[in-house]
């Protein structure tokens, strides 16, 4: 049943003892290091050194132009437009499509806290509801019984290496009249039935922070298909201006609601700047592979993994035609491994591989870093209001459960290595499976 790479790791004498409790790792990562992140060469060093002596460093300048055209021709969306980073991107997205006071949005309860905060931003009510625990993406079903005559947008998050249902989700989006913003800060490049994450909805959301797998440190991008959301998602970007670079994306003149004296609607700045957008013309390059390696090594990965008791690789719909990975994440079973809790497994693995083994984000209601209630300046708008946005109003259990009990998570760089580091991780699970008693107790 185990694979024969896997158990030849585990053979060795000294292999048996698990590295948690002084034994020797799986992987020594002092002569064998993980694959670095970020992926950086050349091609960014000149890029930002042209920047830097160009004295263009930002403003709708050449880069920023440059990789707006590359990433809207690789969504396969009209337009793409650059800002800050991946959270104000989701706040433009709510602002351009009239989202605010009153109006309710659906978001799933396991998700940065950025998805949730940002609906609170703008004073609409986020309606956090359930994930489907073999996806760990926004439940269609739940996203049913939540809708209300307020409901006026859905915001999926494809997450960690999951993807939402969204023939569900714009199917109910249809029927029910509502927005439908896609949070692709997991999901560059991934494809739904041959469509790129961040074109199926109205609006797509990409972050460029570090952790992600495109990056400029910082940064974010929103992609659309209509004209008149990208204008004033352009405008959004940029103090409320006339939104040139849209249009000269589209080469029409414009046609948006914005007055003679060229103001369009009220904003601030969150533009990029050239070394970011420097950074990530030469990032989108290398990302087609990058992404094809992560999704080869994760379809290998799971297929050993899912052959060791209690371990549950997440499901791949068959309507993903390109896998995208901003996390390697399984799921644990205690039971089958003699009652060990998930954290002991996860320190465990840890021991074995040399890198950081994580739990998924904490859900919505009750996470460290959504606490709306610490803000009554800025948020007590109305007593109805204060209570609403309460998190610990909504029931989350399947949220809780992965949180709490089954999930692990590691970072997609762990998928850009060989096909012998995914022998190295499997092998890692199965000596802890091996050895699980050696660790009760402690
Ligand atoms: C990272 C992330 C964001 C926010 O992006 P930043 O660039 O860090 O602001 C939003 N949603 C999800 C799901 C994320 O992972």
């Amino acid at each position: 049943m185990m694979n024969k790479v896997v158990s030849q790791y585990l053979k060795t004498d000294n292999m048996k003892k698990l590295a948690i409790q002084g034994g020797r790792p799986i992987r020594n990562v002092k002569t064998n290091p993980w694959p670095q992140w970020p992926v950086w060469g050349k091609g960014e060093e000149k890029a930002l050194i042209d920047v830097l002596n160009s004295g263009v460093w930002s403003y709708n300048g050449p880069k920023e132009t440059e990789f707006n055209k590359e990433f809207a021709k690789f969504t396969g969306t009209a337009y793409s437009i650059c800002t800050v980073n991946g959270t104000v991107t989701l706040q433009i997205a709510l602002e351009a499509l009239g989202i605010g006071i009153g109006d309710e949005v659906i978001i799933p309860g396991l998700t940065w806290q950025a998805t949730a905060a940002t609906v609170i931003d703008v004073n609409a009510t986020p309606i956090l509801v359930d994930v489907l625990d073999d996806t760990w993406c926004i439940d269609p079903e739940a996203i049913k019984r939540a809708i209300t005559p307020n409901t006026k947008a859905i915001i999926p998050v494809h997450l960690y290496g999951g993807f939402a249902d969204m023939d569900a989700i714009m199917e109910i989006a249809k029927a029910h009249n509502l927005y439908v913003i896609e949070d692709c800060a997991h999901k560059h490049g991934g494809e739904w039935k041959g469509k790129k994450a961040g074109s199926i909805g109205h609006i797509g959301s990409f972050s460029f922070q570090l952790s992600k797998h495109l990056t400029a440190g910082e940064g974010g991008a929103v992609t659309t298909d209509d004209p008149i959301l990208a204008e004033r998602l352009d405008a959004l970007r940029n103090c409320g201006r006339r939104p040139e670079s849209t249009m000269a994306q589209s080469g029409d003149k414009g046609i948006g609601d914005y007055g003679d004296d060229g103001n369009f609607i009220q904003s601030g700045n969150l533009r990029i700047t050239e070394f970011q957008a420097a950074i990530l013309v030469e990032g989108l390059k290398r990302l087609p592979q990058q992404n094809a390696l992560r999704d080869a090594n994760g379809a290998y990965l799971n297929g050993l993994i899912k052959e060791i008791p209690g371990i549950t690789p997440l499901r791949r719909d068959p309507r993903e035609t390109q896998k995208a990975y901003f996390n390697f994440a399984f799921r644990y079973d205690r039971d089958q491994f003699k009652d060990l809790p998930v954290s002991r497994f996860r320190s465990a693995l840890e021991a074995e591989l040399g890198i950081v083994v994580d739990a998924c984000y904490e859900p919505l209601n009750n996470c460290s870093l959504y606490v709306p209630h610490t803000k009554p300046a800025r948020h007590k708008l109305s007593e109805a209001y204060w209570d609403a946005i309460d998190p610990k109003r909504f029931s989350l259990p399947v949220c809780e459960r992965l949180f709490a009990d089954e999930s692990v998570c590691l970072h997609h760089k762990v998928l850009m290595g060989s096909q012998a580091d995914m022998d190295m991780m499997a092998a890692a699970i199965q000596k802890i499976y091996d050895n699980a008693e050696e660790l009760l107790d402690q």
